[in-house]
């Protein structure tokens, strides 16, 4: 059974109650925990997973690590605390600081997917890192190297002046036809079946997975590091405010 990843229903959704379906003790001595459902949001899309803990109210397990394989999440980390068995009714608790910083960081990138956009660049999106410290968006097109530092101050300028237009983000969901009717902004791992969430920040929609702001304003000032041009990729480096 797939597990349901109710963070990407609801993006400021931190806890959630679960029953543990399996756990695993992993080669490297970690144990891997496999819920019913859960609040953790995994690597994806470019965003850094959730950590947090997952109790039964006494037994404490540390999530250090989150991924998702073939339709199941697996919380990787060790107990602190106690232990748990399976059919055991536990507790989803996120690290929310580390959610809202994550989800800042990606919802950054998807603004200067916004700003190529309205500024008319014609570079099309094809990898996100949201990594914190490392963050960046690889575009392919062109640009003259003369005229990178130009771009750079435009695109973050555009990309601060959006940000300040507060937008609202929603979810949708649509399967992979009905998203072509709405929007070119097709991302690589987009999955050719099933519903795909798509993020509407304003009128713009971006099908992803991840967790985002809910309004544009929570990302604070967004800097352009720096443009890199390797061949025809076009890699943004970018950060934004504490
Ligand atoms: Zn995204």
């Amino acid at each position: 059974m797939k597990t349901p990843i109710l963070c990407f229903d609801d993006f400021t959704l931190v806890t959630a109650p679960a029953h543990i379906v399996e756990i695993r003790t992993l080669n490297d001595g970690k144990t891997s925990i496999i819920l019913d459902q859960t609040a953790f949001c995994p690597d994806t899309a470019g965003q850094m997973c959730d950590t947090g803990i997952i109790t039964d109210g006494q037994a404490t397990f540390a999530v250090e690590s989150v991924t998702y394989k073939d339709g199941i999440l697996h919380h990787i980390g060790r107990f602190t605390h106690g232990s748990l068995a399976p059919k055991a009714g536990v507790e989803c608790r996120v690290d929310e600081q580390r959610r809202l910083l994550n989800s800042r960081i990606h919802s950054a990138g998807h603004i200067i997917d916004m700003a190529v956009d309205a500024l008319n660049l014609n570079w099309e999106p094809i990898a996100y890192n949201h990594a914190h410290g490392n963050a960046h968006v690889d575009y392919e097109g062109s640009i003259l190297e003369g005229n990178k530092e130009d771009i750079r101050s435009h695109l973050e300028a555009k990309c601060n002046a959006l940000i300040e237009q507060k937008m609202a983000t929603y979810v949708m969901i649509a399967d992979k036809q009905e998203l072509g009717a709405f929007t070119h902004h097709l991302a690589q791992n987009v999955p050719s079946e099933g519903k795909i969430y798509v993020v509407m920040y304003g009128d713009f929609a971006v099908p992803c997975n991840g967790t985002h702001v809910q309004n544009t304003e929570q990302i604070g000032k967004l800097t352009i590091r720096d443009i890199k041009i390797h061949g025809n990729v076009i890699r943004v480096d970018y950060s934004i405010s504490h």
